[in-house]
């Protein structure tokens, strides 16, 4: 039985393809390599350049792959800031790419799916810690693409035998512990693999976005999940539905929040370097506070997080320092 993992060359993707083959089960990889990369995935592992929105090709892929257990589904646009610049292109990638691959699951009669859903859909919440009775309210096209990729899986699995879990990510990070994989974007725009690029000399500071928010010393809080972390629930969530469990959603955070300065100083005491750093003006659409309420994941689920910030952290430095030019 194999596991067809979508956006398997991707950051998340790739690590997931490397752990569920650390754990025995049989991969094969789909990506359009647009912001994956092909070195991601190891080279004996099945690969298809497909876009998922190319129904014909994806299908083709579930012909070959004749025994897919389930699917684990990385592909998406994610850069907040993009998507409010794009949002067309936003639709079109996540949305488009969800119903091309619910259509194809439907005609090939697999039945189960694992996805990546985001604390975007929770827009600006009204309290904190953030549970799955927190209302979703998103405000801006990432977090509204996922929102409706969640709400087509649920009518989906509504109208046919088919099983979802949405697994809603705080803000992911880290790397493989041997430093081999690990985040590689074009356009880096995400706080640690920053700090981290600073460290290393490529930036000559990290400019931190904003001190007046509503939070002990004014800095965004943050809740960080390990990668690791990560991709064990998603090996959970796909046995929970393999073994019978009903269609859910999961918030997927350390429940754990740190300050964007409590990341700089965690940065500079594992790398030893200095990280030089200004203080900038806010970024827009930053909620002061995003830490998740994850006892749903651990009540039904059996999932618990093993890894703290500074772990994360030496793992990404990890890669970052073998890898200062990515892959
Ligand atoms: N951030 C920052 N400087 C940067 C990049 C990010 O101060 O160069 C802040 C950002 O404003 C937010 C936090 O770091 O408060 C986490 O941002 P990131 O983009 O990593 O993740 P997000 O929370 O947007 O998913």
């Amino acid at each position: 039985m194999t596991v067809l993992v979508l956006g398997g060359a991707g950051y998340v993707g790739s690590h997931a393809v490397d752990i569920l083959l650390s754990r025995g089960y049989e991969v094969a990889v789909v990506d359009n390599l647009v912001t994956g990369h092909r070195e991601a995935v190891p080279a004996g592992v099945r690969f298809y350049e497909v876009d998922v929105r190319d129904k014909d090709a994806l299908s083709k892929v579930f012909e070959q792959e004749k025994n897919i257990e389930g699917l684990m589904h990385f592909c998406a646009y994610s850069l907040v800031g993009e998507s409010m610049e794009k949002p067309a292109m936003y639709f079109d990638n996540n949305v488009g790419g969800c119903i091309s691959i619910l259509e194809v699951m439907q005609e090939f009669d697999v039945k189960h799916i694992v996805f990546s859903s985001t604390a975007a859909t929770f827009g600006i919440p009204e309290s904190s810690p953030i549970s799955e009775k927190t209302p979703q309210k998103p405000i801006n096209p990432y977090g509204e693409s996922k929102l409706i990729m969640e709400q087509m899986m649920k009518w989906q699995s509504e109208a046919t035998d088919m099983t979802y879990v949405a697994l809603r990510y705080f803000n992911v990070a880290g790397a493989k512990g041997d430093g081999s994989i690990g985040e590689a974007h074009k356009n880096e725009t995400h706080l640690i693999p920053i700090i981290l690029q600073t460290a290393l000399g490529k930036r000559d500071f990290i400019t931190i976005y904003g001190d007046d928010y509503k939070t002990a010393d004014g800095t965004c809080v943050r809740d960080y999940i390990d990668m690791e972390d990560l991709i064990d629930a998603h090996i959970k969530a796909l046995e929970y539905l393999k073994a019978g469990g009903k269609s859910d959603q999961f918030n997927l955070g350390s429940s754990k929040g740190y300050s964007n300065l409590e990341v700089l100083e965690t940065a500079r005491k594992v790398t030893g370097k200095e990280i030089p750093s200004k203080m900038g003006e806010r970024r827009p659409g930053d909620p002061d506070e995003l830490v998740a309420d994850s006892t749903k994941a651990g009540e039904i689920l059996g999932w618990h997080v093993q890894n703290g910030l500074e772990h994360i952290i030496e793992n990404a430095w990890k890669w970052h320092s073998s890898h200062p030019d990515g892959y």
